[in-house]
C-alpha cells in the first residue's frame, strides 16, 4: 500500500498500553495519569484491527507501550496476531524488567525479535533516569532474550544531556563481545515534557564524536534505505552501532510505518498529531470494509514529515502513549 509519496506503508507498531512500570524522564513526566481501561482497545478488538490492517499490507508488526509486557494478555495477543495471514514478524520493543519470565513463552507464542531499552551500564544512573529502574533486572531479561532466541538483540539507548552522555562509550563496548545491535537514539520533544526533551538533545555526531575518541574510527555498513539506524562497526566488534537522528537529520522519506495507540487510533506520523479514529467505528458496528477503507485512507493521508526544524511540536500525546 502506498502513501501520496509513493512509500510503501506496511509497518505497524502497537502500543499495548500506555501504562509503565517505569517513568524514564525522557518520555513521561513524573505525575503521568493513566487511560482508564474502558477507553483502551481490548484483545479481540485489537487482532481484529491487525486482521484487517494486514489485508490491506502491513505485515510487519512491533508491539510497544507503554511497557507491553505489563499488559495482562500479552501472550494471547501475541499468539493471535501470529495466526493472522500475512504477518511475517512479531517484534517487541521492551525495557525488558519483565522478560526473565517472559522471554521463553512469548517466544513459544510466535514472537520473533525484542529491542530492548537500556540507556547506561550504571545502576544508580539507570534509577535515576528511569525514576526506578533496577539495572540487574534489565540484563536478567537481555539474557534469557538470547536464551529464548529472540535475535537479533536490538539495544536502545537514548542519549539525554547531563544523564548519560558519558556512557555512550561503555555501551558500545558491548558490541565487541556481543552480536548485539546497539542504537544510540536522539531525544525527540512530545506533549508536555517536550521543553525538556529539546533543552536534553545530543547530536547523533557528538554521539558519534565520544565513541571514536575511545576506539578510533568507526566502519560504516551499508544501509537498506528504510531503516533509521545508520550501522557501523568497531574495529573486530561482532555487533553494530546504530544512529538514529531524528531530530539533526530526519529520514521521513524512507518511512514505512504507522502506529496503533492503545485507545485505537492511527496515528499517522510519530511527531505529528494527525490520528484517524478506530475504536470508535469499531465499538459502533463498523464493517471490516468500513475499518479496511478508514485505515487504507489514513495511510494514504500519511504526513511528508515531521517538522521539528520548524519548531512544530507535537504536543497531543507523549512518548509513553505512542510507543516510539
Ligand atoms: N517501554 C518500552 C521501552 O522502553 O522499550 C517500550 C515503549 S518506549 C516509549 C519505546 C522506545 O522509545 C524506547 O526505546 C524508549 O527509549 C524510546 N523513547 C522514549 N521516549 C523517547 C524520546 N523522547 N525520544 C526518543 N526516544 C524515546
Ligand atoms: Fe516506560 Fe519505555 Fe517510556 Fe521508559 S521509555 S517510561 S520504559 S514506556
Amino acid at each position: 500500500m502506498n502513501d501520496s509519496y509513493g512509500r510503501n506503508i506496511h509497518y505497524l507498531r502497537i502500543s499495548l498500553t500506555d501504562r509503565c512500570n517505569l517513568r524514564c524522564v525522557y518520555c513521561m513526566p513524573a505525575d503521568m495519569r493513566f487511560m482508564p481501561t474502558a477507553h483502551l482497545l481490548q484483545n479481540d478488538e485489537l487482532v481484529r484491527l491487525v486482521r484487517i490492517a494486514a489485508s490491506v499490507g502491513f505485515d510487519r508488526i512491533r508491539l510497544t507501550g507503554g511497557e507491553p509486557t505489563i499488559h495482562p494478555n500479552l501472550l494471547e495477543i501475541v499468539g493471535g496476531i501470529a495466526q493472522i495471514s500475512g504477518i511475517k514478524e512479531i517484534a517487541m520493543t521492551t525495557n525488558a524488567v519483565r522478560l526473565e519470565k517472559l522471554a521463553e513463552p512469548l517466544a513459544r507464542a510466535g514472537l520473533k525479535r525484542v529491542n530492548i531499552s537500556i540507556d547506561t551500564l550504571d545502576a544508580e544512573r539507570f534509577r535515576k533516569i528511569t525514576r526506578l529502574g533496577k539495572i540487574e533486572q534489565v540484563w536478567r531479561g537481555i539474557v534469557a532474550a538470547e536464551r529464548a532466541g529472540l535475535a537479533p538483540i536490538k539495544l536502545n539507548s537514548v542519549v539525554v544531556r547531563g544523564y548519560n552522555e558519558d556512557d555512550i562509550a561503555d555501551l558500545a563496548r558491548l558490541t565487541l563481545d556481543h552480536a548485539w545491535d546497539m542504537r544510540f537514539i536522539e531525544v525527540m520533544p512530545l506533549g508536555s515534557v517536550a521543553d525538556f526533551q529539546i533543552a536534553s538533545v545530543v547530536p547523533v555526531a557528538e554521539m558519534r564524536a565520544r565513541i571514536e575518541n575511545v576506539f578510533g574510527a568507526l566502519e560504516p555498513l551499508e544501509w537498506n534505505g528504510h531503516d533509521p539506524a545508520r550501522s557501523y562497526r568497531l574495529r573486530g566488534g561482532r555487533g553494530t552501532i546504530g544512529f538514529i537522528s531524528s531530530v539533526t537529520a530526519p529520514f521521513c522519506e524512507g518511512c514505512e510505518r504507522m502506529r496503533l495507540s492503545s485507545d485505537g487510533r492511527l496515528r499517522l506520523c510519530l511527531l505529528r498529531d494527525d490520528e484517524v479514529d478506530l475504536l470508535t467505528p469499531l465499538r459502533a458496528g463498523a464493517s471490516d470494509e468500513e475499518l479496511r477503507a478508514l485505515i487504507a485512507r489514513g495511510a494514504q493521508n500519511k504526513p511528508w514529515g515531521h517538522g521539528l526544524a520548524q519548531n512544530e511540536i507535537a504536543g497531543s500525546r507523549v512518548m509513553s502513549q505512542i510507543g516510539g
